[in-house]
Order: C-alpha cells, then sequence, then structure tokens
C-alpha cells in the first residue's frame, strides 16, 4: 500500500497508524460482533468510546476545572451562528477581529442576530498579517471578541494571545487545534471542526466556559442552546458516534507522539522545512504571510506568474502531492500541514520544490 502525501486544506490526512487500527477493528468492535457505527449510542461500548475521546481532549489540552468539552454537529460553521444566537444580548456588541475568510463568514452571521462591530481588519492586505494587540480596539460593551487563530486561506496565525480583553475571549481553532499547547484559561470559549487537525469531519470540539453557559439565551432552538448538549453531556440527541471514535483515536495517538507538545516541536520541524525552501529561493516561492504572522499549518504561496503557479501545481500532482492548489478565493499553491502530514511528506516536497526551482 502506498500513501499519498496528503497536504489537504480539509478534509485532510489522517494518521496511518490510527486508519489501520480502524479497519481492524470495523466489522468486530471490541468483541461486539458489531462495527462501533452500529452501536447504540446509549450502549456502555459506545458511552466508553465517547468519556474517553472527552476525557483526552482535557488532559491533551490541559483543560482546568470550570470548563464544559462538548462534541456536537453542524460543522465551525453552525459556531458562526450559535455564538450570536447564544451570548449576543441586546446592548452588546459582538466583536469580530477580521483575519480572513472565516472571519469574515463568522462576522456575517452575528450581523443577523444583533449589534456586532469590526475591532480591528487586515483585509487591506489581503490578509497577509494578524493585527497588533495595541491595535485592536475593545471595550466594556462588547459582549464578547471574536478571533480566529489560524487562517486557513491566507496561511496566517496568531503567534501568542496576549489580549487583554475586557469581554470574553472566543476563538475559532479549527486549523490548529492541539497542534501545540494553548493557554485555554485565556479564552471563554474554543470550536474547531474535526477535519483538520483532530479527525474526520462530521464532529466539532466546542470548549466552553462553565460561567458563560450560565448566561446563555435561553429562548432559542433546543439544539442550538450550547446547554442542551453541556446539561446531557453531548448525548442529548444521536451524535457523530463514528466521527468521534475516529477522534477518540487521533487523540490516543496525538497522546502517543507526545501531546500537544510533541506536536508543536514536529510541526515546528515540518514548517522550518518549507519556510527555509521558500526564503532560500532568492524571491522563486514568494510567501503569502509577512514572517512575523506565518502559520505553521497553512503554507502559502505564489510563483511569479500565474502561468509558472499552474506548471508548479500539475508537475506536483503528477510527482503525487496531493491538495496544493490555493484556496479558490486566493490562488496560487498552499501546502497544509496538519498534525498527521508526516515529516517525510514535508522533506518529499522540499526536494520536489528545489528541483522545480532549478528546472525553471
Ligand atoms: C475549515 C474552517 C472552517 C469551516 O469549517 P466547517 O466545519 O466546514 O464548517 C471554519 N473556520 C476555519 C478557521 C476553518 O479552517
Amino acid at each position: 500500500m502506498t500513501r499519498a502525501h496528503n497536504f489537504n486544506a480539509g478534509p485532510a490526512a489522517l494518521p496511518a497508524e490510527v486508519l489501520e487500527k480502524a479497519q481492524k477493528e470495523l466489522v468486530d468492535f471490541n468483541n461486539t460482533g458489531m462495527s462501533v457505527m452500529e452501536l447504540s449510542h446509549r450502549s456502555q461500548d459506545y458511552e466508553e468510546v465517547h468519556n474517553e475521546a472527552i476525557s483526552l481532549v482535557k488532559e491533551l489540552l490541559n483543560v482546568p476545572e470550570g470548563y464544559e468539552v462538548l462534541l456536537l454537529q453542524g460543522g465551525a460553521s453552525l459556531q458562526f451562528s450559535m455564538i450570536p444566537m447564544n451570548f449576543l444580548k441586546k446592548g452588546k456588541t459582538g466583536n469580530y477581529i477580521l483575519t480572513g475568510s472565516w472571519s469574515e463568514k463568522a462576522l456575517k452571521e452575528a450581523k443577523a442576530f444583533g449589534e456586532s462591530k469590526i475591532g480591528a481588519s487586515a483585509k487591506d492586505s489581503n490578509y497577509t498579517y494578524i493585527p497588533e494587540a495595541n491595535n485592536i480596539e475593545m471595550s466594556e460593551s462588547d459582549a464578547y471578541v471574536h478571533i480566529t487563530s489560524n487562517n486557513t486561506i491566507f496561511g496566517t496565525q496568531w503567534q501568542s494571545f496576549d489580549l487583554n480583553t475586557p469581554a470574553p475571549l472566543f476563538a475559532d481553532m479549527s486549523s490548529d487545534i492541539l497542534s501545540k499547547p494553548i493557554p485555554i484559561e485565556r479564552f471563554s470559549l474554543i470550536y474547531a471542526g474535526a477535519q483538520k487537525n483532530l479527525g474526520p469531519s462530521g464532529v466539532t470540539l466546542v470548549i466552553i466556559k462553565k460561567e458563560l453557559l450560565e448566561q446563555s439565551e435561553e429562548n432559542i432552538p433546543t439544539l442550538l442552546n450550547y446547554n442542551t448538549h453541556a446539561e446531557k453531556n453531548s448525548l442529548y440527541h444521536t451524535p457523530p458516534t463514528f466521527a468521534i471514535y475516529m477522534l477518540n483515536k487521533v487523540l490516543q495517538w496525538v497522546k502517543e507522539k507526545g501531546g500537544a507538545a510533541g506536536m508543536q516541536k514536529r510541526n515546528e520541524e515540518k514548517a522550518s522545512i518549507l519556510y527555509d525552501v521558500i526564503d532560500n529561493s532568492n524571491g522563486f516561492y514568494r510567501g503569502h504571510a509577512e514572517k512575523d504572522s506565518r502559520s505553521f499549518m497553512n503554507i502559502t504561496f505564489n510563483l511569479a506568474s500565474e502561468e509558472l503557479n499552474q506548471k508548479f501545481l500539475t508537475e506536483a500532482k503528477n510527482a503525487g502531492f496531493v491538495g496544493l492548489n490555493g484556496h479558490r478565493s486566493v490562488g496560487g499553491c498552499r501546502a497544509s500541514i496538519y498534525n498527521a502530514v508526516s515529516v517525510e511528506s514535508c522533506q518529499a516536497l522540499r526536494d520536489f520544490m528545489i528541483n522545480f526551482q532549478q528546472n525553471n
């Protein structure tokens, strides 16, 4: 069996070891004579998988007391709506820091429910940087401050979270969750679709402060109220059992590889392999992000012309590299190197890029 060099932006690579374990258990999970997909979500066998996934999240992300870990559906995109529905009260303003397309989409949903504002934006530069903390407008009347920790499409990433927000800090961490240790206590709400760093699509991780839960709006649809899920351990209705089973397996893999700190070391090594090629190419490869805002998850770059971009992408595809096209809204090239992408895949891409430059 050969595995592709998979640089897909999401859904993305999963660890081969995880897929192989899942394959072994596929038709007979834990001597039940059934696949995990065929179990009742009220059965003990499933509940163990479910509860272990939640406790692994708490352990690996060092989630302090006073937070709930929820496993929801609807992707990160439904969080864009659930946040203002639950927490954007009359007289308060949802404060959005715009660092890319996903933050714009989050803002759009807030506008449907109440007052919103843009505390800072990097749109003027086509999102090449993360705004400086000092330049972010914040006020006592903010309901919350919303950031996107890693900008999947533009390839920028918050390097630290030294924000002194008077209001609770919320973050969309879909594309860098568990890629490094995070100071959870700085946040009141963190959410992430699983399909980049945590597992397959279909499950969304939410880490929410209990204090915040108490302030949530009551007059909203049951399924869109965070309290519904918190009160029932994310088992109010049928959860995406197979996606949660895969999440569990990915979390075990992360634990074996040294946890969040182990991931950070590996991810920094992978990113520097590729950024070094860009930086040493004398302008042949041009990084989209400013150096001090660079993402170590999504590496975005262009070549000198659209023609050369296309030539690069075609030859890369023929050489077995998958998913290097930039997002349709920005074009160019992007290598997404989430947790499960191996160092070897990054080295292979480095060698390909150096060769391509020599031949062009
Ligand atoms: C992929 C992505 C999303 C969208 O996630 P869905 O699960 O498809 O809704 C939102 N925010 C960020 C930062 C992403 O990378």
